[in-house]
């Protein structure tokens, strides 16, 4: 399991749910995603009616659970949650509907996971709050419309591409969710520290922040594993040093690349002259499936500048080149 991956694992679980912040004046960064929210928020208040159907997208770890959460929270209504992979049954789909209330929010995380036949009932559901189901078996089977309360679906995903349009044109907003910059992981990085009741300088912050790939879930999870460091090996205090040797010795380098991100580029570089080079092909060369390339190490590799996609395949940029230490080819 690699320390850096930004899929949920099992040792985040506690803490994220401590330093999730409730308030949207606590959620740090997304300014734009954020100015509409409370836009539409208002404007939803005011009407006394249900918001919008929300699509929130972008990679693993970047807020999106956290922003509907927020939304329920300054909405005052209650949120379900649930995920694409866990609703098996059209049926199923239909139950839960059936059991929301007036205003409620339902939270679908993986919303591209969704299969056909539930995501048929999803419609007339998100269209005109009714669900049609079918009663009876054979010549005698008909079809019930029932109505449902007035709700408000949020969508979650990682991977836009593989929404099917008519489920993503029946949202009425849609947010990219962007990396974070280093100044507001840092923020991040210190507003946990604060959380967690743990010491930490602005150095120390800041490179926790540097190596985090963008993304406040592996702050945090970066942040819990130097503070380990900082209490069992100096005096509890997260300082540059204590950071960069935790951090160093974790294998997590100065730019958060771990052993597998240098494994793709090196494989690029040296086996395909750098590219232009097939995903499929990267991922069979080093034994990893494609799908988590493209999910997990490219889109962090492509922020960096390090990695571009051409209709020819992946290659890597002369800036990546120069980073580790090779000569750049010529063109
Ligand atoms: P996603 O649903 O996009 O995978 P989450 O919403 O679960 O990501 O976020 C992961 C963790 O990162 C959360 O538990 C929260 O502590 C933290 N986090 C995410 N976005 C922010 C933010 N903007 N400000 C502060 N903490 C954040």
């Amino acid at each position: 399991n690699r320390i850096i991956t930004t899929e949920l694992v099992e040792e985040d679980i506690h803490i994220e749910t401590s330093l999730r912040p409730k308030l949207l004046d606590e959620y740090i960064g997304q300014q734009k995603a954020k100015d509409n929210i409370k836009v539409f928020i208002q404007a939803a208040k005011f009407r006394e009616e249900p918001l919008d159907h929300v699509l929130f997208y972008g990679p693993p770890g970047l807020g999106k659970t956290t922003l509907a959460n927020i939304i329920g929270h300054e909405m005052g209504v209650n949120i379900k949650v649930t995920s694409g992979p866990a609703i098996e049954k059209p049926g199923d789909m239909a139950a839960i509907l059936n059991n929301l209330q007036e205003n409620d929010i339902l939270f679908i995380d993986e919303i591209h996971r969704l299969n056909r036949q539930v995501e048929e009932v999803m419609y007339p559901a998100m269209e005109d709050y009714v669900i049609d189901i079918l009663v009876g078996k054979g010549p005698s089977a008909r079809s019930i419309r029932l109505d449902l309360p007035k709700f408000t679906l949020i969508g979650a995903t990682t991977r836009m591409g593989l929404l099917s349009s008519p489920l993503r044109d029946r949202f009425g907003v849609i947010h990219k969710l962007e990396f974070y910059n280093n100044d507001e992981l840092t923020e991040i990085v210190n507003r946990s520290a604060k959380v967690l009741e743990v010491e930490i300088d602005n150095q120390g912050a800041k490179e926790i922040a540097r190596r985090s790939r963008g993304t406040p879930r592996l702050a945090n999870r970066l942040l819990k594993r130097v503070r380990d460091f900082a209490q069992v090996k100096y005096d509890g205090i997260i300082t540059l040093e204590v950071a960069q040797y935790a951090l160093d010795l974790l294998d997590v380098d100065a730019s958060g690349l771990d052993k597998n991100d240098i494994k793709i580029l090196k494989t690029m570089i040296e086996k395909y002259n750098g590219g232009p080079v097939g995903l499929d092909t990267i991922a069979a060369t080093i034994g990893e499936e494609s799908d988590t390339i493209e999910e997990v190490y490219e889109p962090y590799l492509m922020q960096l500048g390090f990695i571009n996609r051409t209709p020819r395949g992946r290659m890597v940029t002369p800036y990546c080149y120069k980073h580790l230490g090779y000569v750049v080819k010529e063109e």
